[in-house]
């Protein structure tokens, strides 16, 4: 199936083109409709399989569409496990966004805490962190979360092996809103951690599991 296929703004699947990519991977066919919706998914596929993609793409897409954006409070979180892994989805959100009024950060640890909180109040639509960080900004008041619409887990599985679970728990607290959407991904689905962890932070998800081929 085509990126033209699946709902998605004509800017966007220009992009892809661009990119050299006009065929999406089984995981976009399946996500990317059920995120542009409105529900929230709980998703596993194997790696390398373009998972990152599959929730930029409909991120962007909700952002873009927004005229009047308020101050203050970013649109879209990703979390992620590790710095590097926040770097590559950060990298693949300024592909996106370039040429737009979109503007993204990326919140990692072990770097200026000050300095971000300075970014922080310049109100990024978007917000790619790692967990602890992110959940010591909201803990100092650098940022808030009532105003988030889509709140995205990657790699939730190592996220909680990592031992995230109450900075994730915090971070959703913050955002708890009948308006917030979830889309959480996974290497795995069986994990009584993950599924359990999901039930909280989902409302009645689609699931998509594609396996190996
Ligand atoms: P995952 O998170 O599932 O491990 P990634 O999102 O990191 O996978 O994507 C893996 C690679 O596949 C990246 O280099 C990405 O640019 C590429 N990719 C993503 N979607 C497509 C596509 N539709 N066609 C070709 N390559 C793609
Ligand atoms: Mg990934």
């Amino acid at each position: 199936m085509q990126f033209s296929e699946l709902g998605l703004d004509r800017r966007l699947v220009e992009r892809m083109d661009h990119q050299g990519f006009q065929q999406a991977t089984e995981i976009q066919q399946q996500a990317i409709p059920v995120a542009i919706a409105g529900k929230d998914l709980l998703a596993s596929s194997k790696t390398g399989s373009g998972k990152t993609l599959a929730y930029l793409l409909p991120a962007v897409q909700r952002v873009m569409k927004q005229k009047a954006l308020s101050k203050r409070d970013p649109r879209v979180v990703v979390l992620t496990p590790t710095r590097e892994l926040a770097k590559q989805v950060y990298g693949q959100l300024r592909s996106l966004i370039s040429n737009t009024s979109i503007k993204g950060m990326l919140i990692l640890g072990g770097e200026d805490f000050n300095q971000q909180s300075k970014d922080l109040a310049k109100d990024p639509h978007f917000v790619i962190a790692t967990p602890g960080r992110l959940a010591d900004h909201l803990e100092h008041g650098h940022l808030y979360l009532n105003g988030l619409e889509l709140l995205i887990l990657d790699e939730a599985d190592r996220m909680l092996d990592l031992g995230f679970a109450d900075q994730l728990n915090a971070i959703h607290k913050a955002a708890d809103h009948r308006r917030r959407q979830t889309l959480m991904f996974s290497a795995t689905l069986d994990s009584a951690v993950v599924s359990e962890f999901g039930q909280d932070l989902l409302s009645a998800p689609a699931r998509v599991r594609i396996d190996a081929e």
